[in-house]
């Protein structure tokens, strides 16, 4: 078991139940980083003093005044994030970094051969092999956080004989809603999700179904399986977090509450198992139903497969023009279906280059941004 852990995106959903984690299993944080909540990188700051703090450029010098009686050393921005990726004080970092952005720290990371407990897809989807290719360079272990990328790995133990991953999903808040319905969807409706407690941007990612189209395409790279082999299967209930069915026809599920603190643990600890904060699950009177996706009306979710298909730098395009057509939603300067529509242009608009470089990633993830916002 890893005794220290430095995290970055410490003040997200998934960084704050990393941190309930961490004060369960008395782990020491080395180091926390955050991007602009100065009060609450304070307060995580005074309860568990870390070695390294980090924020973004706009908020250093609050952040700076706010901590100045504690013994923190302080780093600012992406150069920040990055060294707390690379220093040696801690083998295990937890990426909960939002985003692309997280790209170059992740890299950093596996060329140092650290375990990276991974709640980032939107990197993988976008880096793809360079990341994978970091891993296995720095001899690294990349362990999913994501709840039903976590479920897959335990169901997976190591055996190669994988005939099929089922990747489930809750279908998000508009479960069986037609377009119709979905030209009227505001920000507030889709962030309110049934099941998960989670942030804006994944919960739009949800709401859209991107969410599994994002998780399809990172559940290729961390488990080496072609996209044709992962199906995605509405789980309205959200207790069996995914299954594989392996060359026997034999089908492993892993079950459990929706609570992220699970699969947070599972990634710092394993292959250790230890008690969690979180509820345990009591089976009887529940409900089991399983569907096929409703791709006609959410078409982000076929859009990720051809992307992934494609391979290269489409998912890298894909991932940009979705990351700024969301964020674009949530402050109501587009409507959902317009959403989808400039996700779509702007991956099929992009250059195809087969091979990217870290350089042709972030590039292609730039063109789709600047795609997006002048179509609008
Ligand atoms: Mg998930």
């Amino acid at each position: 078991m890893q005794a220290s852990i430095s995290l970055i995106g410490s003040t997200g959903s998934i960084g704050t139940q990393t941190l309930d984690v961490a004060r369960k299993l008395g782990l020491r944080v080395t180091a926390l980083s955050a991007h602009s909540s100065v009060k609450l990188l304070e307060q995580q700051c005074r309860e568990f003093k870390p070695k390294y703090a980090c924020i973004g450029e706009e908020k250093y010098s609050e952040f700076k005044l706010a901590v100045n009686d504690l013994d923190i050393e302080i780093l600012c921005g992406d150069e920040g994030v990055n060294y707390i990726a690379g220093e040696d004080e801690s083998q295990t970092i937890v990426n909960a970094v939002l985003g692309m952005k997280g790209l170059i720290p992740t890299i950093t990371a596996a060329k140092k051969g650290k375990r990276i407990a991974f709640a980032n897809k939107e990197t993988l989807v976008a880096g793809g092999t360079l990341v994978t290719d970091a891993v296995k360079e720095g001899n690294a272990v990349l362990l999913p956080v994501d709840s039903e990328h976590s479920a897959i790995f335990q169901c997976i133990q190591g055996n190669s004989a994988i005939k099929k991953i089922l990747l489930t999903g809750s279908g998000g808040p508009f479960l069986n809603k037609d377009r119709e319905f979905l030209k009227t969807v505001t920000p507030e409706m889709a962030v309110r999700h049934p099941r998960w407690n989670m942030g804006k941007k994944i919960s739009v990612d949800s709401a859209s179904l991107m969410n599994k189209g994002l998780e399809l395409i990172e559940a290729v790279h961390l488990f080496g399986v072609a996209p044709e082999r992962v199906e995605v299967v509405i789980h309205p209930q959200s207790i069996v977090h995914s299954l594989v069915e392996f060359e026997d026809n034999a089908i492993i599920a892993q079950l459990g509450m929706p609570d992220m603190r699970v699969c947070i643990q599972y990634a710092i600890t394993y292959p250790e198992r230890m008690p969690s904060p979180a509820e345990s699950l009591d089976l009887f009177g529940k409900e089991l139903n399983f569907h096929k996706p409703d791709e006609e009306t959410f078409p982000l979710l076929a859009l990720a497969r051809r992307a992934i298909t494609k391979g290269g730098n489409v998912p890298a395009a894909m991932n940009g023009a979705n990351e700024i057509a969301v964020a674009l939603f949530l402050e109501n300067k587009i409507g959902f279906l317009r959403l989808f529509e400039l996700v779509i242009e702007a991956t099929e608009h992009a250059r195809f280059i087969e091979r990217p470089t870290v350089e042709d990633i972030i590039a292609s993830d730039t063109s789709a941004r600047e795609y997006v916002l002048s179509h609008i």
